[in-house]
């Protein structure tokens, strides 16, 4: 029986999934195996669109449409804890079951911490996170950096620290640390991001650590709670996969690439904050100066809920009449939701001026910690 810690190697037992899947398909085989034993209603998960720089998000009922969702899609930037409250005020006591990030499951704590999901409804199956890459920006990268055009790319994926593209004609890969310095490569919040595995999920899956004959054949899973060993354990009793203890090694190399990871982070943090500590306000002020008023970054904050008008419409604390907004109106929704910013990256990636909306609020929640830490404790978690 799998308990809370455990650390295994699984894989599905469907030879078909097993092509199509990341690394071992052991996510897919587990969301679909919640679906069979109606553990869920329904899964939310994602899925290729239009082209492999299209993550769409789906909510899928029948357990054979989860195949589709299989395989990582690294230009895939949505945020799956926002978009779930389309569906959670209609779920009625029904339990949802859910693919997420490390940005979407501290999106779902905090959501949560408003009472507006009920986690024990929820059972979520994580993947770690090594950061993912804007789609626009991943076609420029592609064309200039690669010199492929971006719609001959049949595959894209992270490993090893570098960025590798399979297209028509062959495959190149190029170390992520050169594709950065040179102004490509993750978002710039991914950079900065240190949650890395999502340890307060149900399961935390991943491929770092799968070594030896089963590497690319394996799913690293780590059981986190009681109700992802019973999931586990379920869907291997039902013979839909297969487990293994993860090889010693294999959870040292891990350990040591997850703490390569942070000190990464650091870095990026690092560099982005000391850029901005001389000229705060200009910088804000600066930039801000493009805001059209449109909403994006607060329809798309998962710690930010919205006032609606008696339309149903967004109210927008902000001066009427005027382009752009005023700073103050920044400022204050910095105020607001700083404290308990994820650092998803959302409010930047949606915003239609390109204003680096994310780094002001990160900057600003990740000194203040700095700050109050040793006044009042450590937080609960480091984002
Ligand atoms: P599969 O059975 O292939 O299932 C994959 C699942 O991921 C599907 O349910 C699909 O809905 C979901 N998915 C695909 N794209 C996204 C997306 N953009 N956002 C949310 N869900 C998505 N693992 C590491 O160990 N180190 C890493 O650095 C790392 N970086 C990753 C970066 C991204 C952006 C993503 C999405 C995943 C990353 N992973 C990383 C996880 C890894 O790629 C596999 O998802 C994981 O090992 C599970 O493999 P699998 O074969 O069991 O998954
Ligand atoms: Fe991954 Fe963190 Fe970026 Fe979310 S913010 S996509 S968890 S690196
Ligand atoms: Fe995410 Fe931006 Fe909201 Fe912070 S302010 S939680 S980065 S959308």
């Amino acid at each position: 029986m799998a308990k809370k810690g455990d650390m295994l190697y699984a894989w599905t037992n469907d030879s078909a999934l097993a092509k199509k899947a990341e690394c071992g398909g052991a996510v897919t085989e587990l969301l679909k195996y919640a679906l069979e034993s109606k553990t869920v209603d329904a899964v939310l998960a994602v899925t290729r669109g239009f082209d492999l720089y299209d993550a769409v998000p789906v909510l899928v009922t029948n357990p054979k449409d989860l195949d589709a969702c299989a395989g990582s899609l690294h230009c895939g930037t949505l945020l799956l804890s926002k978009l779930v409250m389309e569906y959670v005020p209609k779920m009625a006591g029904k339990k949802l079951g859910m693919v997420v990030k490390g940005c979407d499951m501290m999106g779902m704590l905090e959501l949560a911490k408003r009472k507006l999901v009920n986690l024990d409804d929820i059972v979520m199956v994580g993947v770690n996170c090594g950061g993912s890459v804007s789609p626009v920006a991943a076609r420029r990268m592609i064309k200039e950096k690669f010199g492929v055009d971006p719609d001959k790319v049949v595959k894209e994926e992270i490993d090893k620290g570098q960025f590798i593209i399979e297209f028509e004609g062959g495959h190149k890969g190029i170390s992520m640390d050169e594709l950065e310095d040179a102004g490509y490569g993750r978002r710039s919040n991914c950079r900065r991001c240190k949650v890395k595995v999502p340890r307060q999920a149900d399961l935390a899956c991943g491929n770092w650590g799968v070594i030896g004959d089963k590497a690319g054949k394996a799913t690293f899973v780590e059981v986190c709670s009681d109700k992802g060993a019973k999931l586990l354990d379920g869907a291997v009793k039902a013979k839909k996969l297969t487990t293994e203890p993860a090889n010693p090694k294999g959870i040292e190399t891990r350990a040591k690439v997850e703490n390569a990871m942070f000190k990464l982070g650091d870095k990026w943090r690092k560099r982005d904050f000391e850029a901005l500590r001389s000229n705060l306000w200009e910088t804000i002020a600066k930039e801000t100066g493009r805001c059209m008023k449109c909403g994006a970054c607060i329809a798309h904050c998962p710690v930010c809920v919205e006032r609606k008008d008696k339309y149903d419409q967004p109210v927008l604390m902000v001066r009427p009449g005027f382009i752009p907004a005023d700073p103050m109106f920044h400022l204050r929704r910095f105020a607001h939701i700083s404290d308990s910013c994820i650092n998803c990256g959302q409010c930047e990636e949606c915003c239609p001026c390109e204003i680096p909306l994310a780094l002001f609020s990160h900057a600003i929640r990740t000194e203040a910690d700095k700050w109050y830490e040793p006044k009042l404790g450590k937080s609960a978690y480091s984002n």
